[in-house]
């Protein structure tokens, strides 16, 4: 069946990375690809972010590939993953043979609640020098996210850590740990749970003792990219945003203006977010295959600057694709 993929690149580097995603896909499957703008170069020429064509594609497309935006990146990226009903993101952090990671043993997925904690959007400005904000916390989408950490960690054989900070949010975090704890007895699952200040610790020291980590929105946000920093960089992680129906896919890194249009983006996070678009899909000898073309190449290079290497985005597509 060939399926239809919203394809948003954006600005700056996923301008770059993008492109290479999809010809990786179409050598592997029957995909149907339709490009829509996002991003600052969008609304420098017509005043929004994110046009209603681009959101209506997220919406009703079997899947989205996305790249980053610049400075309008919440604007961008929230309404996006709200438009495929996106309640979970997944960040995958693992090590490759041939990458000099700190960590070659790492192998975690952070399970990341998509849509409240602080990122809710609620802020306010009480008087000129003081600002608030809520941090909201539900049962539903706590149950939800623990529900999905814990099956994702039973499917892929991972052990599961709650991370949260009860101790001092007692309300909401003491929400949400007691209903992972809720979910993990009505479902028989072991797990433990860690307080994130001191699992940031954990995970830079000991990163092999951890699996799946199930988090709060911002904490899940910052550990992940912790673990970038444990496996070799941001250019190698990829991310998927999953709805009850639809999913958005796109590299954790942003845009990073320091080196866009020199050629030399890693296009590895967002390939690997394409394989993740294809397990989504239930094409999973295609996912199999990206993911076995981009261990290859990690493993023999070519690799970007980012791993230390000289090898442009272009070439690494050349890489990729002659592998599969
Ligand atoms: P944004 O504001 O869009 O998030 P940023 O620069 O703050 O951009 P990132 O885009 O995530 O954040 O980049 C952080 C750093 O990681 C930058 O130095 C960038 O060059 C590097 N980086 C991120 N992604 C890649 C990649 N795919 N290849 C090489 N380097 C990358």
């Amino acid at each position: 069946m060939t399926e239809e993929i919203a394809v948003i690149p954006g600005d700056g580097i996923g301008m770059e990375v993008v492109p290479v995603a999809v010809s990786v896909l179409d050598a592997v499957g029957e995909f149907e690809f339709t490009e829509y703008d996002a991003g600052d170069s969008v609304e420098a020429e017509t005043g929004e972010p994110l046009p209603a064509e681009t959101k209506q594609a997220a919406a009703t497309s079997d899947a989205t590939l996305f790249g980053a935006a610049g400075e309008s990146a919440a604007d961008v990226i929230l309404p996006l993953r709200s438009a495929v009903g996106s309640f979970a993101n997944i960040r995958p952090a693992r090590a490759y043979p041939g990458v000099d990671a700190l960590h070659p043993d790492a192998d975690l997925v952070f399970v990341r609640e998509n849509t409240e904690g602080v990122y809710a959007g609620i802020e306010s400005d009480l008087t000129e020098e003081v600002r608030t904000l809520t941090r909201v916390i539900t049962e539903p989408a706590s149950r939800a996210i623990a529900e999905f950490g814990f099956e994702y960690a039973a499917e892929h054989d991972y052990d599961v850590t709650v991370a949260h900070k009860a101790n001092v949010m007692a309300r909401t975090d003491g929400l949400f740990v007691d209903t992972a704890a809720r979910v993990a007895d009505e479902r028989g699952t072991d797990y433990e749970t860690h307080l994130m200040d001191a699992l940031a610790t954990e995970l830079v020291m000991n990163p092999a003792d951890y699996g799946v980590v199930v988090c709060p929105n911002l904490a899940g946000d910052v550990l992940s990219d912790l673990a970038a920093g444990l496996v070799g960089g941001l250019g190698l992680l990829p991310s998927a945003n999953i709805g009850p129906e639809r999913a958005l896919f796109e590299p954790v890194h942003g845009s990073a203006p320091d080196i866009a249009g020199e050629g030399v983006a890693n296009p590895v996070a967002t390939v690997l977010s394409a394989a993740m678009c294809c397990e989504f899909l239930d094409k999973s000898e295609s996912a199999e295959r990206i993911r076995t073309a981009v261990m290859e190449v990690l493993a023999d290079g070519p690799h970007t600057p980012d791993l230390g290497g000289t090898a442009t985005t272009e070439e690494m597509e050349r890489a990729l694709l002659d592998r599969l």
